[in-house]
C-alpha cells in the first residue's frame, strides 16, 4: 500500500485534517481502536469556530449562551443572546468526520495500531498482523501520549494533568455552563458543570480523583445519580518540533491545547488547516509559521496558567471582585472570545482601572502578562 499522507490517530483533529487533505492527496487514517469516540472530553467548542471549521451540526448536544462563575465566597454571571459555544457528542462529531473524509476518497484502517516506523515505512498492527505501509508524508495525530511523537525524538516540555469527568444526572439551567474557582476544592484547575440538557450535565475538573469528589459533595450531587465516568489526560506546554522531516504532528499529539481551559479541539483543527497549506505549497517545514496564531494563544495560557497556580484562594477572591464588577463584566460580555483568550485579556487589561486594581492582585505577574 502507498499513499500520498499517513494519519496516525482517528480523533477529531486527524479526521478533520483527513477531510481537508483527501480533496488533494490519496490519504489513509491508521486508528487504533475499533470505533470512534469515547474519550474523556466534555465537548464543548466555541461557537463561532465550529461554524469556521465547517463541523457538523449532527454532533450538537447543547448550546451554551453564558456562565457562572464561582469562587469560594462570591460569583458572577456572563449571558450573551446568541450561543457561544456548543456541547457536542464527540463519537458523531469523529464519526461525521470521518464520513467526509471517506466521501473524498480517504481509506481508513481501524483496529490498527501505529507501532513505529521502519525504511521510511510505517509498522502498523491490525490484530495478530504486522503490516507496512508507505507513505510520502506522515502524520501523528495520536493524542497527548503520541507514539509518533516518540518516535521522531520530539521533547516537552509541559505540564501534565489528568481529569476526571462523570456525566450526572441533577437540575440545570441547560444554556449556562458553571465554572468553580475554588482552590480549596480543586487545587489545581477549576471544576466545571457543562448541562447536556436540564437534568444531565456532564461535571469535572483536572487534579485527582478526590478534587472531583469533593466538588461532587460541594455542589451536592448525588454518587447514586452517575451514568457515566471517564478520566484522560492533557499537556499544557510545548512538544517540538512539530514537524521533522517527512513527519508532523497535530492536534494533542503537540500539545496544541489552551492552558486556560484544556480545550484542544479548536487549537487542533486550525494547526490542521495551517498543515493543509504548508502541504499544498510543498513546503512542510513552513506548518509551524502558518501556526503562528495559536502558538501565540498558547504562550500567552501558559503565563495565565501560571498566575493561576500563583494565586491562593485570598487572591482568587480579589480577581473575582475585578471581574465580577460591572465594568469587567460589560468587557467579557461585549468583547470576550471564546477561542481568543489574548484578546479577551488585552480588552480587560486596557482599562485602567481594571488594571490597576488587577495590578495590586499580584503586581509581577500581571506585568508578565502583559
Ligand atoms: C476531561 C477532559 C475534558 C476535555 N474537554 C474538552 C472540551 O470541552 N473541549 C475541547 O475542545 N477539548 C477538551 N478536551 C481536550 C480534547 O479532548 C483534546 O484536545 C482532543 O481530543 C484532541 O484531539 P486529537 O484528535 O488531537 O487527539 P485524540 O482525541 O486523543 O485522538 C487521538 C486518536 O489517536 C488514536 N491513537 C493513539 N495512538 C495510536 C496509535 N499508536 N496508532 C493508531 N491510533 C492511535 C487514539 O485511539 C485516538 O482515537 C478535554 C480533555 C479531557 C481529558
Amino acid at each position: 500500500m502507498r499513499y500520498d499522507i499517513l494519519i496516525i490517530g482517528a480523533g477529531p483533529v486527524g479526521n478533520y485534517l483527513a477531510s481537508l487533505l483527501a480533496k488533494d492527496f490519496s490519504v489513509a487514517v491508521v486508528e487504533k481502536k475499533n470505533s470512534f469516540g469515547g474519550k474523556a472530553c466534555t465537548g464543548i467548542i466555541g461557537a463561532e469556530n465550529y461554524e469556521k471549521l465547517g463541523l457538523p451540526k449532527k454532533a450538537i448536544l447543547n448550546e451554551l449562551y453564558g456562565a457562572t462563575f464561582y469562587s469560594r465566597i462570591q460569583s458572577f454571571s456572563i449571558r450573551r443572546k446568541s450561543p457561544q459555544a456548543y456541547l457536542v457528542d464527540r463519537k458523531t462529531l469523529e464519526r461525521e468526520l470521518a464520513r467526509k473524509a471517506m466521501k473524498r476518497g480517504a481509506d481508513y484502517l481501524m483496529s490498527t495500531t501505529f507501532k513505529g516506523f521502519k525504511d521510511r515505512k510505517a509498522l502498523l498492527q491490525h490484530l495478530g498482523d504486522v503490516f507496512e505501509v508507505k507513505a510520502d508524508f506522515y502524520v501523528g495525530a495520536d493524542g497527548v501520549n503520541s507514539t509518533v511523537a516518540k518516535v521522531i525524538g520530539a521533547k516537552s516540555k509541559a505540564e501534565f494533568l489528568t481529569g476526571y469527568e462523570v456525566e450526572v444526572l441533577g437540575e440545570f439551567d441547560r444554556k449556562n455552563v458553571e465554572v468553580w474557582v475554588n482552590k480549596e476544592t480543586t487545587p489545581d484547575f477549576f471544576a466545571w458543570v457543562a448541562p447536556i440538557d436540564e437534568e444531565t450535565a456532564r461535571v469535572g475538573t483536572f487534579g485527582k480523583i478526590e478534587h472531583l469528589n469533593r466538588f461532587l459533595r460541594l455542589r451536592r450531587f448525588e454518587p447514586t445519580r452517575i451514568l457515566e465516568f471517564k478520566a484522560g489526560s492533557v499537556g499544557f506546554g510545548w512538544r517540538k518540533p512539530w514537524v521533522r522531516g517527512n513527519v508532523a504532528l497535530v492536534g494533542d499529539s503537540a500539545l496544541q491545547i489552551k492552558p486556560t481551559t484544556a480545550g484542544g479541539i479548536v487549537y487542533g483543527m486550525l494547526c490542521a488547516q495551517a498543515l493543509q497549506k504548508a502541504l499544498l505549497e510543498g513546503r512542510p517545514e513552513r506548518y509551524w509559521d502558518h501556526c503562528s496564531w495559536v502558538r501565540r494563544q498558547i504562550s500567552f495560557g501558559l503565563k495565565f496558567r501560571k498566575l493561576f497556580l500563583g494565586l491562593n484562594q485570598d487572591g482568587i477572591e480579589r480577581v473575582f471582585e475585578v471581574l465580577g464588577s460591572e465594568e469587567a463584566r460589560e468587557v467579557i460580555e461585549t468583547q470576550a472570545d471564546f477561542d481568543d483568550h489574548l484578546r479577551t485579556a488585552k480588552a480587560i487589561l486596557k482599562r485602567p482601572r481594571l488594571l490597576a486594581k488587577l495590578i495590586r492582585v499580584s503586581p509581577s505577574l500581571i506585568k508578565a502578562l502583559l
